[in-house]
């Protein structure tokens, strides 16, 4: 057995697994046959664009659209779900917020209640049974042998874990939210806009039919898949416990901060940090942490879009004082 230093071992701990997490069930169920259907398409669509870009070839356009809605939907998912939904790092109006779910959704990471659930429940058990995707423990709370074997259960294998979050436990503020609740409902034509619709009709206009059918298997599905790999890095590589990137805190679970991963992510892989101080709109202790959603929240509340930005242990913005509006410092530990 390896030994890990940030993670407790639990072996020989009861693994009856903690409240709010379902193992069966007609939710789990339904959850199951989602996911199936949802990356069914997603994987299809991937290969149909590998098949095209081969046989036909991808220009300008294609690329373009991939590179913008990628980080259009990394910053939805990154600023909007993660740290507005999930974790309340600052406030907005219900414009804002009906554009942040938008583009969350748009990210193809299945609803926003189902992904706040799940990232409130894996702060609350990090890298311990009961956690949603560490390396470490698997869905239903045994331990992992191989560390192999974990890591790709972080990266991806989790989202087919028979179980699921419970929302009533986990996210009653989302589920008495309608504004976010609008998006749990239409999610799926979000991820039509997302993966097909947007990329499409750009493409269409710009090219005509064939950029327009490269531009939605390039574009949109094969980038939805792209971005499922990126985001899910964090959860993989930024919980190897020192293996990849580095800890600044030394915290009870397998946390690290990893500079490039932070890049590709917008600044979601300064995760040390953020496991640190987990309601901080902007993450970066130091110059070269580079936290790109924390800054872009920065400028949106000194356009006064954002406000009631949070910092309790970010240095940077805490030395120069408040910013972007009115500044709240509630308990830290009120949300994981
Ligand atoms: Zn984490
Ligand atoms: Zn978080």
């Amino acid at each position: 057995m390896t030994t890990i230093q940030g993670v407790v071992s639990e072996e020989g701990a009861d693994q009856k697994m903690p409240p709010g997490v379902l193992v069966e069930g007609p939710l789990v169920d339904a959850k199951v046959r989602e996911i199936f259907v949802l990356f069914g398409i997603i994987y299809a669509g991937s290969i149909a664009a590998l098949v095209w870009t081969i046989m036909q070839g991808i220009g300008w356009v294609e690329i373009a659209v991939f590179v913008g809605m990628f980080w259009l939907t990394m910053f939805g998912m990154g600023a909007g779900i993660h740290r507005l939904l999930v974790h309340r790092s600052f406030r907005c109006g219900p414009v804002m917020r009906a554009f942040f779910c938008a583009i969350g959704t748009m990210a193809v990471q299945g609803s926003v209640l189902r992904w706040v659930a799940n990232h409130r429940r894996h702060h609350l058990h990090a890298d311990k049974p009961g956690d949603v995707h560490s390396p470490y423990y698997d869905g239903v709370g045994n331990r992992y042998v191989s560390f192999v074997k974990g890591m790709l259960h972080a990266q991806g294998g989790w989202v087919f874990d028979h179980a699921t979050t419970e929302g009533e436990y986990y996210a009653k503020d989302i589920l008495a939210d309608p504004i976010a609740m609008f998006f749990v409902r239409t999610r799926w034509f979000w991820y039509g806009m997302s993966a097909v619709f947007i990329p499409g009709a750009i493409g269409y206009a710009v090219g005509g039919i064939h950029t327009m059918i490269g531009c939605v298997l390039f574009s949109g599905l094969f980038r939805s898949y792209v971005m499922t790999m990126a985001t899910s890095l964090v959860n993989s590589v930024c919980h190897s416990d020192g293996r990849y990137g580095y800890r600044r805190f030394e915290l009870n679970d397998g946390t690290t901060n990893e500079l490039v991963i932070s890049i590709l992510t917008l600044g979601e892989g300064l995760h040390n940090n953020h496991h640190r101080f987990p309601r901080d709109a902007y993450i970066s202790h130091a110059w070269y942490e580079i936290d790109i959603n924390g800054l872009i929240i920065r400028g949106l509340g000194k356009l006064g879009l954002v406000h009631d930005i949070f910092v309790a242990g970010s240095q940077t913005p805490r030395s120069r004082g408040s910013y972007g509006g009115k500044r709240s410092i509630p308990d830290p530990k009120a949300m994981v």
